[in-house]
């Protein structure tokens, strides 16, 4: 119930419906923040309005820039990985386009991981193309290949830990190590590890690339990238690039992934320890050569994942034995009832594909005859896992049958 004091109108209509003042908030206390939304951000004087940024530092000038949802879940995710710098953005792809372009100009050279989330390559690819921005792939499972491929032009190195879709853990260390020894930026996609699970700033990044669509989201309704940095000079060629390109993100978008963050450890933990059981019991089946999950010795990179990590996300593929058809693992994936068919994990559903990996990288896959089945990838929810694998097991056994 409320009363409203009537005061009589000064004006027209319209002008007292725009004009009238929104109630008092004092002595109302709820969310921390509210979706505050506005293109046009009011200044309370023309001196206000010239100085170009407030005196906390955070842009109220422009929609565009800033407002106080996009700030606090910002603030939030520096605070999650350490970072004394970060900024949200459009998704995680538009996140790694901004580090590439914020460190590299015609001309200049960087590195990516031969096992590098595929849409990079084609931004490698379109940046050489259309700009002249080199780039070389590296071997992530051997740190030599990237002493071996750093130029005098080389002006970034990129990395990803694990890789996509086949899961090897880089020597971090090292290459971070070797990045610094010939004053080339450093940047890591730490989507898999959500933040929680690994530190890039304890280890030197300049950058860490966050693809909030997955965990931090956590309920596969919003794309949302972010960037974080310790490196003031690095951050600060990053966010002019950020705002010449004109990237913005809803606000009402921002407030579904900072709901997102309040039980981002315990889905977190919850998704790997599922995934991690789902892992451990396709192991055990006759159709599955290997599993690709870090947690596992065989995995390559175990012992760096080991040194450098404390948990791991509910990701992982599975390759079958070589006897296997595309064919038949098209129909493994088809025949689940419990999985989604679908790109990007971190949700409450379960989801699987069939991947492709390139040939060149099925080296350390081959089995003994030097062959390499084909691969899916599983996203493991927040189902029960006992459901998750009898799912997997009768998907499984039909093909063992055929
Ligand atoms: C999904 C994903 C991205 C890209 O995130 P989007 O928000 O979909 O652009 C980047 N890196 C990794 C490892 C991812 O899984």
């Amino acid at each position: 119930m409320s009363t409203f004091k009537h005061t009589p109108a000064t004006h027209g209509l319209s002008t007292e419906i725009i004009h009238s003042k929104p109630v008092s908030s004092e002595g109302f206390s709820a969310l921390p923040v509210p979706v505050h939304r506005g293109s046009s951000t009011f200044f309370d004087s023309t001196a206000a309005q010239r100085a170009t940024v407030n005196p906390l530092g955070l842009d109220y000038s422009y929609g565009l820039h800033g407002n106080p949802t996009q700030y606090t879940l910002a603030k939030k995710l520096a605070e999650i990985e350490g970072a004394t710098h970060a900024l949200v953005c459009p998704s995680g792809l538009t996140g790694i386009a901004l580090v590439a372009q914020a460190c590299l100009k015609s001309g200049d050279h960087w590195l990516i991981p031969e096992n590098v989330y595929g849409p990079v390559q084609a931004l490698a690819r379109s940046l050489h193309m259309d700009y002249g921005v080199e780039f070389s792939e590296y071997d992530p499972c051997n740190t030599s290949s990237v002493a071996e491929r750093l130029r005098t032009n080389t002006k970034l190195v990129w990395a990803e830990a694990p890789g996509s879709l086949t899961f090897e853990v880089p020597d971090l260390q090292a290459i971070v190590a070797l990045a610094k020894a010939h004053g080339v930026r450093t940047g890591i996609d730490n989507t898999w590890s959500a933040g929680i699970a690994y530190k890039p700033f304890e280890h030197g990044f300049d950058f860490s690339v966050q693809a909030l669509t997955k965990y931090q989201c956590g309920h596969a309704d919003v794309l949302m990238g972010a960037v974080l940095s310790n490196n003031t000079k690095a951050f600060a060629d990053l966010e002019r690039k950020n705002r010449i390109l004109g990237l913005g993100v809803s606000p009402a978008d921002c407030d579904l992934v900072l709901r997102g963050l309040l039980t981002l450890p315990l889905r977190y933990k919850q998704q790997a320890d599922n995934g991690l059981l789902v892992a451990t019991a396709l192991k055990q089946h006759p159709a599955v050569a290997r599993v690709l999950h870090p947690e596992f010795p065989e995995c390559p990179g175990h012992a760096f994942y080991k040194r450098d990590f404390n948990g791991f996300a509910s990701i992982f593929s599975i390759v079958l034995k070589a006897q296997y058809s595309d064919e038949q693992a098209c129909a493994i994936i088809d025949r689940l009832k419990l999985f989604k068919i679908a790109y990007s994990w971190g949700g409450p559903e379960s989801l699987g594909l069939v991947v492709n990996v390139p040939d060149s990288r099925k080296r350390h896959l081959e089995d003994s005859e030097g062959k390499c089945g084909p691969i899916l990838r599983l996203a493991i929810g927040l189902e029960e896992p006992a459901d998750l694998i009898a799912d997997l097991m009768q998907a499984l056994d039909t093909t063992n049958r055929a």
